[in-house]
């Protein structure tokens, strides 16, 4: 399927050799590069071995090509927000910036997915219930 994640603020390519690549800095103020795959809901991130997440930190996500914070604020909940094209389609995707917590959610002009074993918990935030 034909697919492209960029920066909602500069627009920038962030999918490059079927990856999506974020500066990202944790909770002791390291930062690192993280790879993600396209296939919302896996959360098996790339990064190098000495740049360390610890399970439930807080994860600053960055677009690598303006700089710019990609959290959104839902509640409580501290969610990366990037936009996706898919078939002529233009998408918003959030997902958890807590390391561990598996949720993401793909929003279209007429939809709404949830992904990942954790998403339930973020639905109301949209006031819709989640279509599989
Ligand atoms: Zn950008």
């Amino acid at each position: 399927m034909e697919r492209d994640f960029y920066c909602p603020f500069c627009h920038g390519q962030l999918f490059i050799n079927e990856r999506i690549i974020f500066s990202t800095q944790n909770e002791k103020g390291q930062r690192g590069l993280v790879l993600l795959t396209p296939d919302l809901g896996d959360y098996r991130a790339l990064k190098h071995p000495s740049y360390k997440i610890e399970e439930g930190e807080h994860i600053d996500f960055f677009c690598p090509i303006c700089h710019k914070n990609l959290i959104v604020e839902r509640g409580d909940k501290k969610l990366t927000r990037i936009m996706m094209m898919e078939t002529g389609e233009e998408y918003e995707v959030l997902f958890s910036q807590m390391a561990g917590e598996r949720s993401t959610y793909v929003i279209g002009d007429q939809s709404f997915h949830a992904f990942g074993e954790d998403a339930e918990e973020y639905t109301n935030f949209w006031g819709v219930t989640p279509s599989y």
